[in-house]
């Protein structure tokens, strides 16, 4: 048997950092993973590189250019004669980008001298884990500790079983060949928005059903309710309040049933392609955590503390089996500090500032408190707002719609919240991340000077703006 310091299960954001982590610090380290590419390849980096966060971002990127074609460039005077998109070569090019970020892990994995193990690993008692090698060959690993990184995979409903064809989860939808002409989408929250942006650039007719009655329910309520009118005149058909209770295929298209909450009227809508973004469930089926006495909630999340220690001595869970945002980062975090802690040092995770994104055009961003949460907890607040629209280099750009929040203590100042919606929001938000880790208040970002013209022109002014000093509004 050969042993480890650590084993990984699970080279996701949160496992591939874990273990590269763990071996910096000098420990022995294994990562097993039994990812498959379409071609029947190992490949390294669970949900977030191979049919997540980095292909998505590559659509999006694709997407948002040619619609720019017709869209933005024209105002700059700059005209193309029938614009036109090779989804093939779009499609090439995206498998490339996860191609070269897969195989960068690998040479990471080489570099550090941690072991990939290429198979599915399950807990046995007293630390150790069996693992089966795709070839169905076992192997069993010892370990001083084991964390299990195993991740989530999409929730399936059974209003709409997925055909892998017309009726599909994101992944499927990653990897459309062609425009569908009518796209259907369950599910308006922030997988449903990007791949509904990616293929309504393209030319799709997109409808989003949403059984939820208020947009975005996690994102701040102003921010949420102009992202909403912003998308709607993009040609976003988003449809609130409206749960999908059937589907049946008839041919190439599907037909789906949803009834309307709250007059309980019942609408058919026909799509040429179904998107399923209902949700994503932790994975843990085979891992057996009930093997080693590690403890599941009724969700099937493993349980953990503060730390990321689950229930049995030696075994942490990081990322999305866990409880918190399904985030790759808020997973990698983890993984840094379990490494840490594994290695004797002192580690803690601030689940307090962890940055969201949503990759909208444009796009939202967020980390912190919304207002209503702080309304709830009964919390006394300020607030300083400033619009894209007031900025210089916002109108430079041609990308005036939007703006940034920022919510301060009213006794203290602290800031406790900071939300944006406008073009760069995804970069724009480390600053408040950053102000946020350092205990910083409005008025420390008030007092920061920003370049000009730069967008972030904007959290400076909205800093100003919550002691109502604001200059360009
Ligand atoms: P995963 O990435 O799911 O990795 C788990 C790995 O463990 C997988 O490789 C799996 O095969 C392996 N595994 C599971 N069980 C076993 C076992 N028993 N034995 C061996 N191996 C096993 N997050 C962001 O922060 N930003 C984004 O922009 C973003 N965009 C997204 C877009 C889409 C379309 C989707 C679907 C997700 C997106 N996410 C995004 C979420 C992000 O991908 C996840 O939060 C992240 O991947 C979680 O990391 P993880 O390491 O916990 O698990
Ligand atoms: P997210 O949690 O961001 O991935 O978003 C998933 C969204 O899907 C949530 O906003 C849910 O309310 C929504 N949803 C779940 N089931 C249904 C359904 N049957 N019909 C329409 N929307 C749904």
């Amino acid at each position: 048997m050969k042993t480890y310091d650590v084993v990984v299960i699970g080279a996701g954001p949160g496992g591939y950092v874990a273990a590269i982590r763990c071996a910096q610090l000098g420990l022995r380290t294994a990562c097993v993973d039994q990812w498959l590419d379409p071609a029947g390849r190992p490949s390294l980096g669970g949900t977030c590189l191979n049919v997540g966060c980095i292909p998505s971002k590559a659509l999006l990127d694709s997407s948002h250019h040619f619609h720019n074609l017709a869209h933005l460039l024209p105002t700059h005077g700059i005209s193309v004669k029938d614009p036109k998109i090779d989804i093939s070569a779009m499609q090439a090019r995206k498998d490339r980008v996860v191609k070269i970020l897969t195989g960068g892990i690998a040479g990471l994995f080489k570099k550090n001298k941690v072991d990939w193990i290429q198979g599915s690993a399950a807990l046995q008692a007293g630390k150790t884990v069996a693992v089966t090698g795709h070839d169905g060959k076992t192997e069993t690993l010892g370990a001083g500790n084991i964390i299990i990184a195993t991740g989530s995979v999409p929730v399936e409903i059974p209003a709409a079983p997925l055909d892998g064809d017309v009726v599909v989860d994101s992944s499927g939808a990653l990897s459309f060949p062609e425009v569908p002409a009518r796209l259907g989408i369950i599910g308006a929250g922030v997988i449903g928005l990007e791949l509904g942006s990616v293929w309504g650039r393209l030319g799709s007719e997109v409808v989003l059903l949403e059984a939820l009655p208020d947009f975005l329910a996690p994102v701040d309520r102003q921010i949420a309710e102009e992202a909403l009118k912003v998308f709607r005149k993009q040609g976003l058909d988003i449809r609130l309040g409206a749960q999908v209770s059937e589907t049946s295929r008839s041919g190439q298209a599907v037909e789906v049933l949803y009834r309307e909450i709250g007059t309980d009227k019942q609408h058919k809508l026909a799509v040429d392609k179904l998107i399923v973004c209902v949700g994503r469930r932790t994975f843990t089926d085979g891992l057996r955590p009930e093997a080693s006495d590690v403890k599941t909630d009724e969700r099937g999340r493993i349980e953990v503390d503060g730390q990321c220690r689950t229930s049995a001595e030696g075994i942490f869970a990081i990322g999305d089996v866990v409880k918190g945002p399904m985030l790759a980062h808020k997973a990698s975090e983890e993984g840094v500090a379990v490494a840490e802690l594994i290695a004797g040092q002192s580690a803690q995770i601030d689940h307090g500032t962890v940055p969201w994104v949503i990759y909208t055009h444009p796009e939202i961003a967020w980390v912190g408190k919304t207002e209503a949460e702080l309304v709830a907890q009964g919390v006394s607040y300020r607030v300083g707002s400033f619009p894209y629209r007031a900025l210089g280099r916002a109108h430079g750009a041609g990308e005036t719609a939007g703006l940034v929040k920022i919510i301060g203590h009213r006794k203290t100042d602290r800031i406790l919240g900071v939300h944006i919606f406008g073009a760069c929001a995804s970069e724009l938000i480390a600053e408040a991340v950053t102000a946020m880790e350092f205990h910083a208040s409005t008025e420390d970002l008030a007092r920061t000077v920003h370049a000009h013209p730069t967008l972030s022109e904007a959290m400076h002014e909205a800093a100003l703006a919550v002691d109502g000093r604001a200059i360009h509004f």
